[in-house]
């Protein structure tokens, strides 16, 4: 079937009008009619091909939630009216060990929800930024929360579940200090999902104007990383920071706010390298650097039951389609507070 998309035909390209074709529903698909999908700074990186090898057309997207339209027959958990979601993922291999465990986002042949190969045309996956999506049932999560907070609920599937999971695997909880690094879409759920779980929170942020909104989202201090004075209060102390800045900065001046055995955790993926870190600084306290990629789809699920629990959603500006170019401007400037969700009813006029 044809429907209405927005995505871009090339790198140097403005995102457009299109019309792009999903698949008929096969018997394990879950069709959705996507009600509204989430902004993520992946999207500006892969439609301008930042981080390279983008197939266009590019229809990027993948915070999204919507109504159930049909199932096919081998599908029992989900029906016609259910609310959903789905993220970053849309297929895996199904039988290796990490998505034997639940760890599809791990797997060699995990399938992104846009920009990687697949059967359908045009040969690889279109994202969010349209009317509906065509899923296999492993991949669709389901929504508790409300239905008047649907659009709010869009940027878990993504923003969200990239915290959680980190948080999680690195055990941030009640007597455990963790920074959030960058107050943007990803950042703001850190520090609503770190405070949840009980963490103490510390904002970093390069924003003066973000100091007071910080709190109010949670965290417990917050400091502008560029007042050296500020960060001198923090050296080793914290047992796991967060970094979810999506430029290349110094890490050295995270890295000596980690205690011993202390872990910075990259999630932020920028289209160019940071500085070499410094050995010194991680060999004096057996500190880390790691790395978290969004999390798998039993996990996505604990997360978006959790914030169903805990009434966590994202803070969002709701915008229309065509206000998309506006919106990754205003992002690149840090100007959002804190995710930008498209209205996709707004695709039809
Ligand atoms: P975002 O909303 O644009 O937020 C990024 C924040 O980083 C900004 O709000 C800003 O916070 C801070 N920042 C400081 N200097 C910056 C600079 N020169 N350029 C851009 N940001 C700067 O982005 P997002 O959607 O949260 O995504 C953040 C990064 O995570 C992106 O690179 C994205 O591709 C990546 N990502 C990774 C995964 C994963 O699985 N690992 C998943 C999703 C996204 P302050 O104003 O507070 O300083
Ligand atoms: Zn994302």
């Amino acid at each position: 079937m044809t429907i209405k998309a927005y995505g871009a035909s090339a790198g140097t390209s403005p995102l457009e009008p299109m019309d792009i074709t999903r698949r008929a529903p096969g018997a394990h698909d879950v069709q959705i009619d996507i009600a509204f999908c989430g902004v993520c700074h992946s999207d500006i990186h892969q439609v301008r091909s930042e981080w390279a090898g983008t197939l266009y057309p590019c229809v990027p997207g993948h915070e999204i939630v919507g109504r159930v339209m049909a199932v096919g027959e081998h599908v029992s958990d989900f029906r016609a009216g259910d609310l959903v979601g789905v993220g970053c993922i849309v297929d895996s291999c199904k039988h290796c060990t990490d998505c034997e465990e639940g760890l599809e986002n791990y797997c060699d042949h995990m399938t992104g929800t846009y920009n990687f190969p697949t059967p359908d045309a045009p040969g690889h996956t279109l994202g969010g930024y349209a009317q509906q999506i065509v899923v296999h049932e492993r991949y669709v999560l389901r929504v508790s929360h409300p239905e008047s907070q649907l659009a709010a609920v869009a940027p878990l599937l993504c923003a969200g579940i990239t915290t959680y999971s980190p948080l999680r695997h690195w055990k941030a909880g009640p007597g455990k200090k963790v920074g959030v690094v960058g107050i943007g879409g990803l950042g703001h759920m850190g520090i609503k999902l770190a405070h949840a779980m009980g963490a103490h929170v510390v904002a970093f942020t390069t924003s003066e104007s973000k100091r007071e909104a910080a709190r109010a989202l949670g965290a417990d201090e917050v400091v502008v990383s560029r007042h050296a004075g500020e960060m001198e209060n923090h050296v080793k102390s914290f047992d796991l920071i967060l970094n979810t800045v999506a430029a290349p900065h110094n890490l050295d001046a995270f890295t000596a706010l980690l205690k011993r055995d202390g872990t910075m955790t990259l999630v932020g993926a920028p289209a160019t390298p940071h500085d070499s870190p410094e050995v010194f600084n991680l060999i004096m306290k057996r500190r880390a650097i790691a790395g978290s990629m969004i999390g798998g789809i039993p996990e996505t699920q604990e997360m978006l039951d959790f914030c169903a629990e805990h009434n966590i959603v994202a803070d969002i500006e709701l915008i229309r389609a065509d206000e998309i170019n506006a919106a990754y401007e205003r992002m690149l400037r840090g100007d959002v507070h804190y995710r930008f969700v498209i209205d996709n009813a707004t695709l039809a006029s």
